[in-house]
């Protein structure tokens, strides 16, 4: 049975290529739900550290991984006098500065190649979804989350805008900055990992509009956006 309130834009791509930013405005502009799903594998990153995990873990710690995933409280709070005004929560700890670090990166697309982990979070993803009309960013939204979303875009950019991008956040951000060099090698990395893993690798869905945003800037890949969206909704 088709639910009429349903209404999920599906928003996949490699890391650099604007997700988050579009995504957000996006939601501002159409008084949506955001859900930033790479943040949920983030979580279990940072979960996964405090545990004494590194990068190096073997498959025989898997379970205990899974079992940290499958425990973990994770929630999105909006704190408007907060900059960003949307926190990540895990176990009542607000970690949304704690996940942005490059390590935390590497470490959520290691947990996230863990087909059980990927199960563990498979619920809140969805119900997150169909709670209200939303947006959703991540690897897999289009393909596996929700493969019935009302509308998909699969954004891409070339390997060298992305870490140009990355960088700039990351120097935004304060702190210890890779080099343009170390920050391109990492993306590389998380790109093969993501594309290559067994379960749910990222991947553009058949039905998926796809925007390079290499020589667009934001206000170009928000209109192009919109203009599909409004597209698609004034046909239904
Ligand atoms: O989007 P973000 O860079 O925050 O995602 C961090 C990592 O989480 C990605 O590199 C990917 O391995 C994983 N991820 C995923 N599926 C999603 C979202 C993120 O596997 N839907």
């Amino acid at each position: 049975m088709s639910d009429s309130s349903f209404f999920v834009i599906a928003v996949d791509g490699p890391a650099g290529t604007g997700k988050s930013t579009v995504t957000k405005r996006l939601a501002k502009a159409l008084q949506l739900v955001h859900v930033d799903t790479g943040a949920l594998y983030r979580a279990v990153a940072f979960l996964c550290f405090e545990a004494g995990f590194d990068l190096k873990f073997t498959p025989t710690q898997e379970s205990a991984i899974t079992e940290i995933a499958k425990m973990a409280r994770i929630a999105f709070k909006n704190v408007p006098d907060r900059n960003p005004s949307s926190r990540v929560y895990v176990n009542d700890r607000d970690i949304t500065a704690l996940i942005r670090t490059p390590e935390m990166s590497l470490m959520a697309s290691r947990v996230s190649a863990i087909p059980h982990v990927r199960a563990a979070l498979l619920d809140l993803q969805r119900r997150l979804g169909k709670s209200q009309p939303s947006i959703l960013e991540g690897r897999d939204i289009g393909t596996v989350i929700f493969p019935e979303a009302t509308l998909k875009f699969f954004l891409t950019a070339s390997l060298e805008e992305r870490a140009k991008r990355r960088l700039a956040e990351l120097e935004a951000q304060g702190g210890d900055v890779p080099t343009f060099e170390e920050l391109k090698q990492q993306i590389a990395d998380r790109d093969h990992s993501d594309s290559h893993r067994d379960t749910a690798p990222l991947k553009k869905a058949v039905d998926a509009i796809e925007i390079d945003t290499s020589h667009l800037n934001l206000e170009q890949v928000v209109a192009q956006m919109l203009d599909q969206i409004r597209q698609r909704t004034e046909r239904e």
